[in-house]
């Protein structure tokens, strides 16, 4: 045996879990197929990270109809966070219910926002997580944050006393990034205008190297091995429990042994993974009895909105602080009793992170449009569709089917926010929509439920009909919400890790 534990990726799922089981006295092993994320003033440019895209994979995946197009995503320590946004909201009591929507609804989740309140509380404390409580329209029942809010830049301020004056409730935007606000020299956030989808230099965001894995590999059983790409999942031949994990290592193909091994390469790769791990005892992919695996593939229906007032400058430097979710779970409007979803500042675009897009804007119209801009991010959920799903062509390329959905209660979101924008003063409103490649937000392509037959997942995340395999990445999600994945996904991980530490505890067969 390699270990009693073995972890595939160490993202959010991945680098949570080894932590949560790292004074466990279990031997961890975790398998991550990229490396540490270089700390190199590259980090920081925008040419860099948009344009070069130096930081993301060079793999290109297909679309349903066979044409390659390469994702925005990227194989680190840390997994994904190692770019994110930071950006860490709890999901509401409503999002784990069903939620009608004009095209369809959403499932029921097998557990409650109860269930996931212990451990939403436990993953903000680890990666610092500052918020202020009382000020967001549904919010859910919760305790104060472990950190006090991100304060609002000049400009900002008065945006959000503007939006307040037009009946809306502005709220300070949660974000995973160690900082103290009360003491700036002592923290190592410096509030710069490289954050969003960029690396921290200072290793200032709460990401899950930083946060999740270095803590882990602080406990004297707990190993990373890096560059370790898992191939296949293997069975014996009754099927019932993982025997095997094989994986490309820098030195050739090598196998490993755990007792129980956990999936969180991320919803794509996972269900890749599993899809890849066709044997005798699963022929259509292991853990895939009902063809479920890889299906359901969710990513949000996200715009970038860019309002600009030529005469008015926006000097701000950090400028992710405001949340609205005003329209979260209902649109306000008689005609459309539904939610449209969530609003939240985009760090501030500049002229080289608008110059990096060269395709989008011409060099003069980008520095014009950044020094003047203010900028937003709009989710809506888009629902879980059987057809939008992860397929491993014969050459083993991964094929990603995503038609997207709920379109219009996204196109309504966006209508309503540019007009008010409008309004506030904003004459120019331009808005763009993510396309396929922007794979960010995946999810729920190994939901989790009661069901054997309609969910890939037991309640524990266990997979059905394999002892010792669990999955704690986004891909247990059965619906999306509109708020941004991460702290669920971390949330979610810290739980399983409870039940399987419990396992262990009364004896986990070898
Ligand atoms: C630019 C950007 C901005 C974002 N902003 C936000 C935000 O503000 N807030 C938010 O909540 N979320 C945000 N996200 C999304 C967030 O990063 C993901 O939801 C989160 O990282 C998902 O966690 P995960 O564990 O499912 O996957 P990941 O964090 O992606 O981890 C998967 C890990 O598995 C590894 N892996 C993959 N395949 C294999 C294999 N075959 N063998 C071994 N290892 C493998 C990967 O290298 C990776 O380390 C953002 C993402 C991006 C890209």
């Amino acid at each position: 045996m390699d270990a009693d534990v073995l972890i595939i990726g160490s993202g959010a799922g991945g680098g949570t879990f080894a932590r949560a089981l790292a004074d466990s006295g279990l031997r961890i092993l975790v398998l991550e197929r990229g490396d540490y994320l270089t700390r190199e003033k590259a980090n920081w440019n925008a040419e860099a990270v948009f344009h070069e895209h130096r930081y993301h994979t060079d793999e290109d995946w297909r679309d349903a109809g066979g044409k390659p197009f390469r994702p925005v995503t990227g194989y680190h320590v840390g997994g994904n966070t190692k770019l994110y946004g930071a950006a860490v909201l709890r999901r509401r009591v409503s999002d784990f219910r069903r939620r009608r929507y004009p095209e369809g609804e959403t499932p029921d989740w097998p557990i409650s926002y109860e269930d996931l309140r212990p451990y939403y509380d436990q993953a903000e404390t680890w990666y610092h997580c500052h918020g202020q409580t009382g000020l967001d329209p549904c919010e859910p029942p919760r305790a104060e944050y472990p950190c006090p809010p991100f304060a609002h830049e000049p400009y900002l301020a008065e945006v959000a006393a503007a939006l307040g004056a037009h009946g809306l409730h502005p709220f300070p935007l949660p974000l995973a990034i160690h900082r103290n606000e009360a003491e700036p020299r002592l923290a190592p956030c410096i509030r710069c205008d490289t954050c969003d989808g960029f690396p921290c230099l200072l290793h200032a965001k709460g990401d899950a190297e930083v946060c999740g894995i270095a803590p882990a590999l602080a406990a004297p059983r707990v190993t990373l091995l890096t560059g370790i790409r898992v191939r296949r999942l293997l069975t014996g031949p009754d099927g019932r429990r993982v025997d095997a994990v094989e994986a490309d290592t820098p030195s050739g193909p090598r196998s490993y042994r755990a007792r129980l091994v956990v999936l969180a390469a991320g919803a794509v790769n996972s269900a890749a993974l599993l899809l890849a791990s066709r044997q005798p005892a699963w022929p259509q992919g292991l853990a895939n009895a009902h063809g479920l695996a890889g299906r359901h593939y969710m990513c949000h229906r996200n715009s970038v909105c860019v309002a600009v007032d030529p005469r008015r400058r926006n000097p701000t430097v950090f400028q992710k602080t405001i949340g609205i979710n005003d329209f979260y779970e209902d649109s306000g409007d008689a005609d459309f009793p539904y939610a449209l979803g969530h609003v939240q500042n985009l760090g501030k675009l500049t002229p080289e992170i608008l110059e990096a897009q060269k395709s989008l804007w011409p060099e003069e119209l980008a520095r014009l449009v950044a020094h003047h801009s203010l900028d937003w991010w709009l989710t809506t959920e888009d629902l879980p569709d059987a057809n939008n799903r992860v397929q491993v062509d014969d050459d083993g390329a991964i094929r990603l089917a995503y038609r997207p959905n709920n379109v219009d209660t996204h196109e309504r979101l966006l209508a309503k926010w540019k007009t008010i924008l409008r309004e506030l003063g904003y004459p120019l409103v331009h808005s763009q929509t993510m396309g396929i490649e922007a794979v960010a937000h995946q999810a729920g392509t190994l939901r989790f439920g009661h069901d054997p037959a309609s969910s890939v997942l037991d309640v524990n995340c266990r997979a059905h009909g394999v002892d010792n395999l669990y999955v704690v990445d986004a891909s247990f999600m059965p619906s999306i919400a509109a708020v941004n994945p991460s702290l669920t996904v971390m949330a979610n991980a810290l739980r399983v890790a409870d039940h399987v530490r419990a396992r262990f505890a009364v004896g986990l067969s070898p």
